[in-house]
């Protein structure tokens, strides 16, 4: 297609944060997709780390990452969930990443002499970043979500190059902005101000808000909503509220429901022919609501108590019990509380455990023990990365003997370093962006219950990592029934190891949390849940039995 028609359309968020920016952006860019245009999704961060990969989860949640090995932002982990989009590095850009890209240029003379300023070296650059998708013609729309609150000092040069773009590309550009309106209990009632502040913060730098999406808990009646579309300067059919829903994937249809994706076609001036197919996301919502029974997972990791740390591997779990008709009871249990004493307690209850990725040494030593009991226990047990690595270790341990066995990034003078840092990875310094990172071949092994999961041999999943199963040890762990049953063909790293004569027992140095989607529920994930499944259903039987 001709890239002179590729819509564009920005969706900011006003008043606080935390309202759903990336959930509205997802559900916009999955209503156009079921529509059959051709869209893709991206998000410009204000912040200046250059990736949000060096952030740790107390400070932005988890850390995505794409097939092309980009450190990215939680939200594109939505994008993918809701869109089946396989987003890249393109997708996902930072102030940092906007300022590295204009100093180079800088030192490399590319300004000629002129002084380089905000405006318009700065802006001209997020400009060139949020044409970049659509400069290569291929899509009908580019949604872009602009990470931070309206009103923040460290937004401005994204507003200027959204205002910018919005006049030189006229009707074209779309606005879309994402306020929140508060409920206030002592009054009994809602409150628009906020919203008519929020938007007047935008007009304040040239930005008129197309559409509105009111952020609330209770039901906004259409008089308010009027009287927020006159004070606002915005058509009363474009004032649409996102009333708290029981799940994310709810989102979509309310906002098809309210008419969002009939008023950005019309206001793009884009001609809307038929209705989306919401099939198969309407199959799956159903089976959402009507599960019933419940399947228990522990999940077991030192960020317990953060919402977003372990985002993919939550929403991986939660469309894996919905493909099996059960509804998802994850208990976060605490690896840095977890002993041989209190282990029984905490586990016993769970129809699988999934042991989380991480790094560092803080929390590893519960997770060996979580090990060591899921494993004498039979419990179907999902390794993560450093989950994997985990269960390498306690193996050694407690069946090969190798009483100090560690991976040397826990412990850097054990004798037995069953994980140990790549080779590639001993002469690096800096900490941004170098881990082994995105997608890599996997070669199944004939008959294991991975590959019976996926159902090939061959796939490609996304890593990020910089320590490794230890070659030395292979045969060790083979000859003691830890199958090393996925590997690299190119350099044979391990990248799956499981447990021969137990349920599941599987540990994936790889993310599969990545590529679980709403539409495409991640194998792995699928087998394991139905493992789970089975177990509690074995136990029942044997329950009734006695009773009987
Ligand atoms: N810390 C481990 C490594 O770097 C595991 C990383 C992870 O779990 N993502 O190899």
């Amino acid at each position: 297609m001709d890239k002179s028609e590729t819509r564009y359309i920005f969706v900011t968020g006003g008043v606080v944060s935390s309202l759903g920016k990336g959930i509205i952006s997802s559900s916009i860019a999955m209503l156009l997709l079921a529509r059959g245009y051709k869209v893709t999704i991206q998000k410009f961060d204000p912040y200046i780390n250059v990736d949000p990969g060096t952030l740790n989860p107390y400070e932005h949640g988890e850390c995505y990452v794409t097939v092309d090995g980009h450190e990215a932002d939680l939200d594109l982990g939505h994008y993918e969930r809701f869109t089946n989009i396989k987003t890249t590095r393109a997708n996902n850009v930072t102030t940092g990443r906007i300022y590295q890209s204009v100093i180079n240029k800088e030192r490399r003379g590319d300004y000629l002499g002129k002084t380089v300023q905000i405006v318009p070296h700065i802006t001209d650059e997020i400009k060139r970043n949020v044409m970049l998708l659509g400069n290569t013609g291929t899509y009908d729309f580019v949604i872009t979500e602009i990470g931070g609150t309206v009103g923040d000092i460290e937004s401005l040069p994204y507003l200027e190059a959204v205002r910018q773009l919005k006049w030189e590309l006229g009707t074209r550009c779309l606005c879309v902005h994402l306020t929140y309106v508060p409920y206030i209990r002592a009054a009994a009632e809602l409150k628009t101000k906020p919203t008519q502040h929020s938007v007047k913060q935008l007009q304040q730098v040239g930005i008129q808000p197309d559409v509105l999406v009111l952020r609330t808990e209770r039901d906004v009646p259409a008089p308010m909503r009027r009287k927020v579309a006159q004070f606002c300067n915005v058509s009363p059919d474009a004032v649409f509220q996102s009333i708290d829903a029981p799940t994310i994937y709810q989102v979509p249809l309310m906002m098809h429901e309210q008419g969002l994706d009939n008023i950005i076609l019309a206001k793009t001036g884009t001609i809307a022919v038929g209705e989306p197919d919401l099939t198969r996301w309407n199959a799956f919502l159903h089976h959402l609501g009507a599960a019933t029974q419940v399947v228990r997972i522990g999940l077991v990791g030192k960020y317990v108590e953060l919402q977003d740390a372990y985002k993919s591997i939550d929403e991986s779990l939660l469309q894996a019990a919905t493909y099996h008709n059960r509804k998802i009871k994850i208990t976060y249990i605490n690896s840095e509380k977890l002993t041989p004493a209190n282990v029984e307690a905490q586990l016993a209850g769970q129809d699988g455990v999934v042991v989380a990725p991480g790094f560092g040494p803080r929390g590893t030593e519960g997770k060996f023990v979580a090990l060591r009991y899921c494993r004498e226990h039979d419990v179907p047990t999902f390794g993560i990365c450093l989950g994997m690595q985990c269960m390498v270790i306690e193996f050694a341990r407690n069946v090969l003997g190798l009483a100090d066995a560690n991976s040397t990034e826990i412990d850097p003078s054990t004798t037995h370093n069953v994980i140990d840092l790549m080779e590639e990875q001993k002469s690096v310094t800096n900490l941004g962006g170098t881990m082994r990172l995105g997608a890599y071949d996997c070669r199944l092994r004939e008959g294991s219950i991975v590959a019976k999961a996926y159902g090939r041999l061959d796939v490609e999943e996304r890593h990020r990592h910089r320590y490794e199963f230890n070659e030395a040890y292979r045969e060790q762990f083979e000859q003691a029934g830890m199958h090393c049953v996925g590997e690299n063909p190119l350099t044979h790293l391990v990248e799956v190891v499981e447990l021969e004569g137990k349920r599941w027992f599987v540990g994936t140095q790889y993310h599969p949390e990545y590529s679980s989607t709403v539409l495409n529920p991640h194998p792995l994930f699928m087998d394991f849940i139905r493992a789970a499944i089975e177990t509690t259903d074995s136990h029942d039987n044997d329950n009734n039995t006695t009773n009987d």
